[in-house]
């Protein structure tokens, strides 16, 4: 596929009305300067879905959804960004200069992009027409598979041949050193020339969650053939373990349902889809990633695992959970019957036997833990019973969230029949041991701070929680996004960039900084998700949030506090007298508890008195906003 020329985008972005495209999709109403609904990417009763026409972006409150036009259709339709330009194109009526064989300039990614594509209508033309499939069809007939599911997850035929693919694609002018990129095909050892990697193989094309065909899995056809299955190589543009097979055909219900379901097979996926339960996805022949939690994340606020109950199964089960809670989302854990697996059970209990057995036996990451350890005796001894305890507040400490994890305490508290109390005094233990170690390896130099104020300021900036977002960030970054250099120069100017969060609050003042440098500020790169999902998100909510800092700042200090659009120059100032105020209290608590523990050990604590009496004339200073220059 030909590049569209960024001039082309830019002339599709102004000639669409983001309002009547959200309309195709979502009943809005106006209010304000904003048009609302109900969000069409999670379940609510209520409208929390705003668009703002002025500034072309929309954006969710209640999921945190957000973007300009284009995201909303990608994210809508499922579709990659030059479909959807193309798609909004012939909505505004403007044309697209095509050109049908791949520009000379074409990077050597999309033309790899374009052999797999080439490589998944083969295989797929194969299975539904030729007529060397017929076993294959038989094969996929007797197991159940019908043709709708065969159309709707692309599924292919590799023919019996060493090279089917390889003929058929020089015919299309498609470079075998492409193909051979592509991880399709393979160099001879000792001859010149190449074949096919998959023969004789029923074909799984794996697609990232926008539809791009991706690599593929291959499941023999004669049970004589080894290995089962043959997966795609490591490609360029194949990371096994940043994709989840089948989430192209399962986003829109995940999101629906705030809930995925994680099983092992592609054959597992194909099952549940066709019985119509359709937030099913699988990992790639890989235990579960960080990136695919991630990925998850971004649709799913639980995940369910259905696992193997033998010990394989089970371990992996733990590992997946302990990921999934990290990454803050919620971690339920189902185990079918001995023998089945997914695929053959919802094969013949249907979708309501499934369903009503997922209901019975899910269990919540601490019951899940509990009656794993009963079932395999663990719970006999006390030692037994006190090493349960513990690893299931080793799971508990890796939720980032005090809120939920608190809750977890109390129901691990009722499951294990320990008080409350007894578990927090072990969990707080569990997490100042490893607060200590990871103290060790701060490097201060890297980082470039510069006092020793600053270092114990960096410390512990950078305890909390990476990406939490302090409301006094929100304005600063909603003033620099909103009315450019010369508050940046204000803010930045009075601040440093360690200030802030570490993570995407910190990015983002960075992007800031450099827009500064370079003369101006584009509020488009933010929202259109140049830097990121993260920023993205972020910037639209900063620009559709009417920020009121007055209110809780009033409340909290009993100060006086200019609203943002009085005077914005003032709401800097005292956000930043804020977050100034919120570091250096950070730092003042880690010096209480270095002066207690150096004097349990019988140290001196002197010089460290008269550093805490320092950081407290500190504090006194930024409470009257003696650091600020006017710039
Ligand atoms: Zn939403």
């Amino acid at each position: 596929m030909a590049k569209i020329p960024q001039e082309t985008i830019e002339e599709v972005r102004s000639r669409t009305d983001i309002v009547g495209v959200v309309s195709d999709y979502v009943q809005l109403k106006k209010r304000g300067s904003n048009f609302v609904g109900l969000c069409p990417f999670h379940k609510e009763k209520t409208p929390s879905f705003n668009v703002n026409p002025a500034r072309e972006i929309y954006k969710c409150f209640g999921c945190g959804a957000g973007g300009d036009v284009f995201n909303f259709v990608t994210e809508v339709e499922s579709l990659s960004f030059p479909e959807v330009v193309r798609l909004l194109a012939g909505r505004a009526g403007v044309a697209i200069p095509e050109k049908d064989e791949p520009s000379e300039d074409a990077s050597e990614t999309e033309a790899v992009y374009h052999a797999l594509r080439f490589a998944a209508n083969h295989f797929f033309n194969n299975l539904t027409h030729s007529h060397a499939a017929k076993d294959a069809r038989n094969y996929l007939t007797a197991r159940g598979v019908s043709s709708e599911s065969v159309k709707y997850f692309g599924m292919g035929f590799a023919l019996n041949k060493w090279d089917a693919l390889l003929k058929e694609a020089e015919k299309s002018h498609v470079d075998p050193g492409i193909l051979e990129k592509a991880g399709l095909i393979i160099p001879r050892k000792e001859k010149v020339g190449h074949y096919d990697r998959y023969r004789n193989r029923i074909i799984f094309p794996i697609v990232s969650h926008v539809g791009k065909v991706l690599g593929f899995g291959g499941r023999t056809v004669d049970p004589e053939d080894e290995p089962k299955y043959i997966n795609s190589p490591e490609t360029t543009v194949y990371r096994k373990s940043n994709v989840l097979y089948g989430l192209y055909q399962a986003r829109q219900e995940i999101r629906g349902r705030e809930e995925a379901l994680l099983v092992e097979g592609y054959t597992d996926v194909i099952a549940l889809h066709q019985a119509g339960i359709s937030n099913a996805v699988a990992t790639c022949g890989t235990a579960l990633t960080e990136e695919q939690v991630r990925l998850l994340s971004r649709y799913a606020k639980r995940i369910v695992l259905l696992y193997d109950a033998d010990l394989a199964g089970v371990r992996a089960a733990v590992r997946a959970i302990d990921l999934i809670l990290s990454m803050g989302l919620a971690a339920y854990a189902v185990a079918l019957p001995d023998g089945e697996d997914p695929d053959s059970y919802v094969t013949k209990h249907r979708r309501d036997g499934f369903a009503s057995f997922m209901n019975e036996h899910r269990e919540d990451f601490v019951h899940f833990m509990l009656s794993r350890a009963r079932l395999a005796g663990k719970m006999d001894t006390p030692e037994g019973e006190a090493g349960i305890q513990r690893a299931i507040l080793r799971s508990i400490s890796k939720i980032p969230d005090l809120l939920v994890r608190e809750s977890y305490v109390k129901l691990a508290s009722e499951a294990l029949g320990v008080p409350d109390m007894e578990l927090r005094a072990v969990l707080n233990d569990m997490s100042a041991s490893r607060s200590r170690s990871a103290r060790k390896q701060q490097t201060f130099q890297k980082k470039g701070a510069t006092t020793k104020q600053e270092q114990q300021a960096v410390v512990s900036a950078s305890r909390k929680t990476r990406g939490r977002v302090l409301p006094e960030e929100k304005t600063l970054l909603k003033l620099m996004l909103e009315q450019g250099l010369p508050l940046i120069e204000l803010i930045l100017g009075n601040t440093s960039l360690s200030d802030f969060t570490e993570g995407p609050t910190r990015d983002m003042a960075d992007h800031l900084v450099r827009m500064h440098e370079q003369g101006s500020v584009d509020q488009k790169a933010f929202v259109s998700g140049e830097y990121g999902d993260d920023i993205r998100k972020l910037s639209t909510e900063l620009l559709t949030a009417d920020i009121e800092p007055s209110v809780n700042w009033e409340r909290r200090r009993n100060i006086p506090v200019p609203k943002l659009n009085d005077d914005a120059y003032e709401a800097a100032k005292s956000a930043m007298m804020f977050l100034k105020l919120d570091r250096i209290e950070e730092t003042i608590a880690v010096q209480k508890e270095k002066i207690y523990r150096v004097e349990q050990a019988g140290e001196d604590v002197r010089g460290l008195q008269k550093e805490m009496i320092e950081l407290h004339e500190m504090r006194k200073m930024i409470a009257e906003r003696k650091f600020i220059r006017d710039v």
